[in-house]
């Protein structure tokens, strides 16, 4: 049984708990995704993140937040610059006010509680932010029909190098 989301934790408490949380997150409210990802769009304004997670102590015996989310966000095609449906959904396992020795030996990061506190929907933003991938395209390699032209263009001039071709098997990985 999870309880709904609130906005802020009180990390001791929840989890001498094992506080339990789920619920959505609109993704209008995440500002500094929205710098990155444009969800302004007709009809996106509701779209929202779908949260799960829990506060346990970890193998180091320091507050973890364990959880899940699931969206899916509109990147921008670098081939057409038309927005492409992008699904995320990722697991996330942070440790809480761990010192940087403790950060040093274990695999996991830390977030820093202000006063004890935690503000889900930042913790939330600061994972998709992380998780974006730096190009999307879509799958359909013939969605900008201008894309090929473009592309011929610099292989007619490095025609004359005699590494040239060696360079295109480079670029072809
Ligand atoms: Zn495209």
């Amino acid at each position: 049984m999870r309880d709904k989301l609130r906005k802020r934790y009180q990390v001791q408490k929840e989890v001498t708990q094992n506080g339990r949380f789920e619920g959505n997150i609109a993704l209008s409210g995440l500002k500094r995704l929205g710098e990155l990802v444009h969800f302004e769009e007709p009809g996106s304004t509701d779209r929202n993140v779908a949260v799960s997670f829990e506060f346990v102590r970890n193998e180091f015996d320091i507050p973890t937040l364990v959880g899940h989310l699931q969206t899916s966000l509109d990147l921008e095609c670098q081939r057409c610059l038309k927005p492409i449906r992008t699904p995320m959904e990722l697991d996330f396992r942070l440790m809480i006010d761990a010192s940087d020795e403790i950060v040093r030996q274990s695999s996991l990061d830390t977030l820093y509680s202000d006063d004890g506190y935690i503000d889900i929907t930042e913790v939330i933003e600061d994972e998709l932010i992380l998780a974006v991938p730096l190009v999307a395209m879509h799958e359909d390699a013939a969605c900008n029909e201008d894309w090929p032209i473009k592309d011929s263009q610099p292989e007619a001039t490095v025609k004359e190098n005699p590494f040239s071709v060696l360079q295109q098997l480079k670029t072809k990985d």
